[in-house]
């Protein structure tokens, strides 16, 4: 286990050193459950590699990102029937507070306005 690997949450987590409640997982990817849930379904939906944020990604990470994204959606659309949230939050500004890129999958109930 590198560096970041020990001293990210994420990472630490992906590598089952911190217990999660997964609720999918491939060659890519990774789900499992926010532990402080804002709708009555939340997920985290995140890279096994570690990419900082959606801030760090480049050209070579297309097929990571899609992939990362067409998960979310499968798992929106067996959980959430009614709808869902996608939310990627990048920088300090932007209410990023685990930095390892996390799409956050949202639903369960009816979702207001973003604020
Ligand atoms: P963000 O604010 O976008 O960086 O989201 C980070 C998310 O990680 C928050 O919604 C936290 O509730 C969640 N979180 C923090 N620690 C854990 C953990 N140990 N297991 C699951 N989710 C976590
Ligand atoms: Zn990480």
């Amino acid at each position: 286990m590198g560096a970041i690997s020990d001293h990210c949450l994420f990472c630490r987590i992906i590598a089952g050193g911190i217990p999660s409640r997964r609720s999918y997982e491939d060659d890519r990817v990774v789900a499992f459950a926010d532990i402080k849930p804002a709708a009555p379904v939340h997920l985290l939906v995140v890279p096994r590699r570690h990419l900082a944020s959606l801030a760090d990604v480049t050209d070579g990470d297309r097929d990571l990102i899609a992939h990362l994204v067409l998960v979310a959606s499968r798992l929106g659309q067996a959980t959430c029937p009614g709808g869902w949230r996608l939310v990627v939050n990048v920088g300090q500004e932007g209410g990023q507070t685990v930095d390892h890129l996390h799409v956050h999958l949202m639903g369960g109930r009816q979702l207001g306005a973003l604020g």
